[in-house]
């Protein structure tokens, strides 16, 4: 009996592994071909002034579409294309495709719409990355405040007099920097004042209990007066309910990202938005809050 457990056990990992071990074989050559495939594309979430209530500008969020696997998650191929290096690349990707689309918002909006550009652990630790940023705005004729960078907390707290540099590097091009999932990292505000950030993202798992969760309200509370003392703007992501807008506006968060207002939409279909935002803003805010979402 002890014996029959053993080989079904055995036999259940093996195929675990087996499993996962080609899908991810599969995923890291699929990778190398994805580029020259045209098989990215990038999606934009709007990101919402929370008093005034318009587009403020968009968060870019790669999407892989594989022949046979179908639409894979950054969650499962980012980290796939960080050990490989692939990341390199896709990175310098996102970039210019994200500052060509950016550059045409403006035209439209008639005034300066910020894109925002998630950058990996990996990304940040190439001496390149300052130069592929500076192409990337060459290159589109995008402004550089208009380009936000978001980099996690962790990211700076591996190697903080690289990060610092990195930073003033940014700074001295004019781009915006914004610590993402801010709150899951372990540094603190203190911290974080050392390095030149213009805003912090207050991670979605803190968003995500409000208004039942007393310790997640108090947190979020904190987070957004400390930043605000550090002259640090605050976004919340991951807002889904009025009641946790409600909430955040009270609190004086700064802008919004999340599902009650918009999901990542194609470059066309956040184009479509912002200029309805545009028309509206021109007439008056809205009048139902947050209600249009598509
Ligand atoms: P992130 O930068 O923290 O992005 C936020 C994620 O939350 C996105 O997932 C977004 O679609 C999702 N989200 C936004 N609003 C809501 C909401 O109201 N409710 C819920 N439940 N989810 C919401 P996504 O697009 O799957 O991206 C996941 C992560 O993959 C990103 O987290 C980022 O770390 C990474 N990623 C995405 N695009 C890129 C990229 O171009 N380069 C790099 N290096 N990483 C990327
Ligand atoms: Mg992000
Ligand atoms: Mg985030
Ligand atoms: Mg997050």
């Amino acid at each position: 009996r002890a014996k029959d457990d053993g080989k079904n056990t055995f036999h259940f990992y093996s195929a675990e592994s087996n499993a996962s071990s080609v899908s991810r074989l599969t995923i890291e050559n699929g990778l190398r071909r994805a580029l020259e495939r045209n098989e990215f594309t990038l999606l934009y979430q709007a990101k919402l002034d929370l008093t005034g209530q318009y587009i403020i500008g968009a968060e870019a969020l790669i999407r892989w579409q594989h022949a046979e696997l179908g639409m894979v998650s950054p969650q499962e191929f980012i980290p796939i294309a960080e050990e490989t290096g692939l990341i390199i690349q896709i990175g310098e990707w996102v970039l210019k495709q994200a500052c060509r689309d950016a550059y045409a918002w403006q035209e439209i909006a008639g005034r300066p719409i910020r894109v925002g550009v998630n950058i990996s652990a990996r990304q940040f630790r190439e001496d390149s990355l300052h130069k592929v940023i500076l192409d990337a705005l060459d290159e589109s004729g995008l402004t550089p405040d208009c380009l936000e960078l978001e980099i996690t907390e962790s990211m700076i707290m591996q190697n903080a007099e690289r990060a610092s540099q990195m930073l003033q590097h940014f700074r001295n091009l004019g781009t915006h920097v914004l610590i993402d999932d801010f709150g899951t990292g372990y540094s603190s505000l203190g911290y974080l004042k050392h390095f030149p950030i213009d805003s912090l993202k207050i991670d979605r798992s803190f968003v995500r209990d409000i208004p039942q969760d007393a310790d997640d309200m108090a947190i979020t509370q904190a987070i957004i007066a400390m930043a605000h003392s550090l002259k640090v703007k605050v976004v919340a992501e991951g807002v889904e309910t009025q009641a946790q807008l409600e909430f955040l506006r009270t609190k004086g968060c700064d802008q919004l990202q999340g599902y009650i207002f918009s999901r990542p939409l194609s470059a066309e279909a956040f184009l479509g938005m912002l200029r309805f935002d545009t028309a509206r803003r021109a007439g008056r805010t809205y009048a139902h809050g947050l209600q249009f979402a598509e």
